[in-house]
């Protein structure tokens, strides 16, 4: 997703729910996974190249040091950890194809409203026909620019970021959805996290105090 939207749903998942000191850590943190340095060879920051495995490792091991840097009251760490591993859960939803297979299951019925998206279809998180776009270097990088944009498409297969990917309104209303269920995963990492935070953890991690 744009930088512009992964700020747009860490507001509307979390705006409030912490202090906004911890909100520009964790949201800094979040979109620096976009930096070019993190684009190149790290196909888990953003769920591509079919890299599950490798993503939802990389979530669980960043949820894992969020929790022990907080035990040793390092918060700037976790606020960080927590960015990073949010940033790979809510590309999950631009760069894989969960969403279309989502809507594809409404064939013929009339589709629910975008707020209305499940994030965590087990059926469809576990489903052999789930894919998430190939980035083909160079050309991918065509895809970045205005004037080159038609030509990648051009070169580039049906299977590709290029193709796949709904990082922005541009990519239609399938954009919509996406957003809407990062909004979601985003609420339920948020609650799966801290649900089991001690009450100290509680207070170093939100913040609060501070406000
Ligand atoms: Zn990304």
């Amino acid at each position: 997703m744009l930088t512009q939207y992964h700020i747009e749903i860490m507001l509307a998942s979390l705006g409030g729910r912490l202090s906004p000191r911890a909100m520009s850590v964790i949201v800094q943190a979040n979109i620096n996974q976009d930096r070019l340095a993190g684009q190149i060879g790290h196909d888990e920051f953003h769920f591509d190249n079919n890299a599950f495995d490798k993503s939802y490792a990389y979530i669980g091991e960043q949820r894992a040091l969020a929790v022990s840097s907080l035990k040793s009251g390092d918060a700037d760490s976790a606020w960080k950890a927590f960015g990073r591993f949010l940033h790979a859960a809510q590309d999950f939803y631009a760069h894989s194809n969960y969403i279309t297979l989502w809507v594809n299951r409404f064939e013929g019925k009339s589709l629910p409203p975008p707020p209305e998206v499940d994030p965590m279809d087990p059926d469809l998180i576990h489903s052999p026909d789930l894919r998430s776009g190939k980035v083909y270097y160079p050309f991918e990088l065509l895809y970045f620019f205005p004037r080159t944009r038609a030509l990648s498409l051009r070169i580039l297969p049906r299977d590709s970021h290029a193709w796949m990917n709904l990082d922005s309104p541009e990519q239609g209303f399938k954009f919509d959805y996406a957003m809407h269920a990062a909004i979601k995963r985003t609420v339920i990492e948020f609650e799966k996290m801290t649900g089991g935070f001690s009450e100290e953890m509680c207070r170093l991690f939100l913040d609060n105090k501070n406000r």
